[in-house]
């Protein structure tokens, strides 16, 4: 079954922890306008803020329904936020205050990752992939699959948290409050802390000059990468594996890095995968919440 997006205009919103994106998105994933509030965490009056911003184009435009990102553990089916620690959010039924609000029906809602892995499915790989995997690497580690073209949720809309697979249980401390996680070694604030750097990207630069200390932090990562890489080649068997986010732009050295533990998976599927870095779409949140609508 091709993943079939019904016609017409869609309003996506990609829900963070500071900022809140809005975007008038087509059913081909191209957006038409984008915006950006700040976040607030009070969910009636976020509502509120969310509808006065999208009013013009609402009037303007007939709208098929409303795709929403949010960073947490989301219950899709319900629409209800089970947990979002950055909104400080534990069950709210956040489907019900955009309804009221006057937000157009109906409304979807999914965690931001799974979105994104959608938006970048949408955004360039529909045609050349049917089972994906995305890698979201920016402040922390994220991830969303595309299975035989469809998005994969799991029993309860948790599955994905590429960031939190463990990989070595007596290694760093990871925001989750577990060790050696994904996202404890190859995260953009793992990186900087580890080499001391205000940012992946300067650590990146030093790196690129020769740095030693700058060259060992990326050497880690890279690894822990390959590994990571090599146990969802043999569990998932993708035939694409997409890296995406800021950190993604030090692939060339991750990925040289990561090589000698991605040898090592089974070479049938390990040669099936094929490693993608696609050109920056910084949309692809809002534009895969907004083809959830279907
Ligand atoms: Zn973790």
């Amino acid at each position: 079954m091709e993943a079939r997006v019904k016609k017409g205009l869609r309003l996506g919103i990609d829900l963070g922890g500071t900022m809140v994106k809005l975007a008038l998105v087509n059913e081909k994933g191209r957006c038409l306008a984008v915006k950006e509030v700040a976040t607030v965490k009070a969910p009636a009056r976020l509502a509120g803020l969310l509808m006065g911003a999208a009013k013009e184009w609402l009037s303007s435009h007939r709208i098929v329904g409303t795709g929403v990102g949010v960073a947490g553990d989301v219950d899709s089916a319900r629409g209800i936020v089970r947990f979002a620690p950055n909104l400080k959010w534990k069950n709210v039924p956040i489907k019900q205050f955009l309804r009221r609000a006057g937000i157009p029906a109906p409304v979807h809602v999914e965690n931001d990752a799974t979105a994104a892995a959608w938006g970048v499915f949408h955004t360039g790989l529909k045609k050349k992939s049917r089972n994906l995997v995305v890698l979201t690497l920016g402040t922390g580690v994220g991830g969303g699959l595309v299975f035989d073209g469809k998005l994969y949720r799991g029993a309860t809309g948790s599955a994905g948290e590429i960031g939190h697979m463990v990989l070595d249980p007596s290694g760093p401390v990871c925001p989750c409050g577990n060790r050696g996680c994904f996202e404890a070694t190859l995260g953009g604030v793992a990186l900087a802390r580890r080499g001391k750097a205000a940012s992946p990207y300067e650590l990146y630069l030093r790196a690129r000059k020769g740095n030693r200390a700058a060259l060992a932090v990326w050497k880690e990562a890279g690894r822990a990468l390959g590994q990571g890489l090599a146990n969802l080649i043999n569990v998932l068997n993708p035939d694409t594996i997409a890296l995406v986010g800021g950190v993604a732009g030090a692939a060339p050295l991750l990925l040289k890095f990561a090589r000698p533990a991605l040898a090592k998976a089974f070479q049938t599927p390990r040669r099936a995968a094929r490693i993608v870095v696609p050109a920056q779409n910084k949309h692809t949140g809002v534009i895969g919440a907004a083809l959830l609508v279907e």
